[in-house]
């Protein structure tokens, strides 16, 4: 049975202790939001048994059964480990990638961003860092997973070319770019890519093959994180190469293990080493 003063060990299997003495927050390990309905019955029936009869939905996509006393803390573990539920990452560790439902569900996903998600869980969750460290996936430039906001994030991307020859002027496009990137005057069309966000719609929206797309895949971000000192994630590169983004991520990752100090997170390497020096380092 584990003792109060086992705080790591505790910590470890996913309990995080309350303020209500000797009871605890069993954090489990999500990823990308998805959980089988076996995963959900097997969070009701703990919470029953250990808890108060209720799971708690974290801003992260995760799943805490609160109110799990000392006492049965191994046995809620073993419990939920003979289900095949895991303990969730906390401290200074790689936590549990978060992801929206990308192309397999969402009408504007770009990106297939479960599988990502799945891919980098399977390689990187929970590996010891500097710091916490925060990966997130979204399908879109809509970012609804605010893939800014953290250490690490990924964005599906459609970048369009124009193709003059095709076009009937027919405003599809124009009527599709909610970033007013496209306008059409005197019969000429202009499209501002310092204006365009890559989100492909008026690639979707032209049915005369006179938008098409020039440059598709990922957008990666770097340094963001929320907290007490926010800071919005700079964009690093766009890259049409899957295996890019998990290079790209590795040397993000050896980069930040090896500059930063005792507790910094990724964002506050890269403004104290520079943002030159971060590109030299994982480009
Ligand atoms: S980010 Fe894009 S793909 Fe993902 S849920 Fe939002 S709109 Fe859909
Ligand atoms: S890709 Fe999106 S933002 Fe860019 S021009 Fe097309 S619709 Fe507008
Ligand atoms: S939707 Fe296609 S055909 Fe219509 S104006 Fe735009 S580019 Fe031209």
């Amino acid at each position: 049975m584990a003792k109060k003063s086992d705080k790591d060990y505790l910590k470890e299997k996913g309990f995080l202790s309350q303020r209500q003495d000797d009871y605890f927050s069993m954090r489990l390990h999500t990823a990308g939001g998805n959980v089988s309905s076996d995963y959900l019955r097997a969070v009701a029936d703990a919470a029953d048994s250990y808890g108060e009869g209720y799971a708690h939905i974290t801003s992260r996509q995760g799943i805490e059964i609160p109110f799990v006393h000392l006492d049965n803390t191994e046995d809620a573990s073993n419990n939920m480990n003979s289900s095949g539920i895991g303990p969730g990452a906390s401290g200074k560790k790689i936590r549990a990638v978060v992801a929206c439902q990308g192309n397999r569900v969402c009408k504007r996903g770009l990106i297939d961003c479960q599988d990502i998600c799945e891919k980098i869980d399977e390689e990187y969750f929970a590996e010891p860092v500097p710091y916490k460290f925060k990966i997130a996936v979204t399908g879109c430039p809509a970012s609804c997973l605010k893939v800014q906001e953290n250490d690490f994030g990924i964005m599906g991307f459609v970048e369009p070319v124009f193709v003059g020859e095709n076009c009937i002027m027919c405003r599809l496009c124009e009527n599709a770019c909610e970033m007013s990137a496209i306008k059409i005057e005197n019969e000429t069309l202009h499209l501002d890519m310092n204006k365009c966000v890559a989100c492909g719609r008026c690639v979707e929206a032209c049915r005369k093959d006179a938008m098409q797309i020039k440059d598709q895949g990922y957008t990666i971000f770097v340094g963001g994180k929320v907290g007490k000192r926010p800071r919005m994630g700079d964009e690093l590169l766009r890259t049409g190469n899957e295996e890019t983004v998990f290079d790209i991520l590795e040397k993000t990752l050896d980069f930040y293990r090896v500059n930063a100090l005792d507790g910094e997170r990724l964002g506050d390497v890269i403004d104290r080493c520079g943002m030159g020096h971060f590109r030299e380092k994982v480009e």
